[in-house]
């Protein structure tokens, strides 16, 4: 069996000091005796040699303490510390990863990756509670148009701009993605199909009239929507599949419109 330094010192340590207290309680029982004892002298000089021999083993106690078991715990909580504030690091560090992995960088919103998620749990938990759940998908009309005649770097300010407009329009329990490229997706709870439609609508018209400034000139966009609210037979899939399909329904009727 392999004893650490720091558990020989401790051992040690605890030996001189039951060692140091035997003697001073020999040392004590012999005061006794001695001082109406005739060999005095001899008694005497008995007596101070426990003396010394019990501050020696205080002395080793003090030093097995001081140089050994000390810095032995002092480097062991440093080390604890360290690794604690390592641990700390890593979970924040992990956690960031982790936002970064479901949040679109240009935008700032929700990636797809998230809404998937969202989705899932969205369902599921909606169809256990009977209420209405709404999806809309939403695609800007002729985008590339807008990259081909300003640029790449236009176009990214004109989604920043309509990510906007929808973080602005939609509630605090709304889900809001970017669905990828120019699309984005919203999962609206609660909503029934009359008002779905109408919020389907106000985004629509605030898209539509937000003006985009580029230099002396300023841009204007427009959007297709496509919604629906979940039956209680449907997965993420079929729910998405209808939303997308209402979308390109929108689209084939002249853009700028919101088919549910
Ligand atoms: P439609 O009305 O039929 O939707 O036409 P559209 O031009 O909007 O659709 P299309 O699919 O033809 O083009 C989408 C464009 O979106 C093409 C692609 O270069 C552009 N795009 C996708 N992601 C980004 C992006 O992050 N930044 C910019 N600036 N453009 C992007
Ligand atoms: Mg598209
Ligand atoms: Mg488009």
């Amino acid at each position: 069996m392999r004893f650490a330094k720091v558990e020989l010192s401790a051992a040690v340590v605890l030996c001189s000091a039951v060692a140091a207290g035997a003697v001073i309680f020999i040392n004590y029982r012999e005061i006794g005796p001695t001082l109406s004892d005739a060999h005095q002298t001899v008694a005497l000089s008995r007596h101070v040699m426990l003396t010394w021999l019990s501050l020696g083993f205080l002395a080793v106690t003090c030093l097995a303490t001081g140089f050994v078991i000390w810095p032995v715990l002092r480097r062991h909580a440093r080390e604890q510390g360290k690794l604690r504030g390592l641990t700390n690091l890593l979970s924040e560090r992990s956690k960031r990863l982790e936002e970064a992995a479901l949040t679109d960088p240009l935008t700032g919103m929700h990636n797809r990756r998230f809404f998937d998620e969202a989705l899932k749990h969205y369902v599921a938990e909606f169809s256990k509670i009977g209420k209405p759940l709404a999806l809309l998908m939403i695609d800007l009309d002729h985008f590339k148009a807008i990259n081909d005649t300003y640029g790449h770097d236009v176009g990214d300010e004109v989604l920043r701009s309509v990510a906007f407009c929808l973080f602005e329009l939609t509630r605090f329990h709304d889900v809001v993605a970017r669905f990828g490229g120019e699309e984005f997706a919203i999962i609206a709870p609660d909503l029934s199909e009359d008002e779905t439609f109408r919020f389907a609508e106000r985004l629509r018209e605030k898209i539509a009239a937000q003006q985009i400034h580029v230099g002396p000139s300023a841009i204007r966009i427009t959007a297709s929507l496509g919604c629906t609210i979940a039956l209680p037979q449907d997965n993420p899939t079929t729910i998405l599949k209808r939303a997308d399909g209402q979308l390109y329904e929108a689209k084939r009727a002249g853009r700028n419109r919101v088919a549910s």
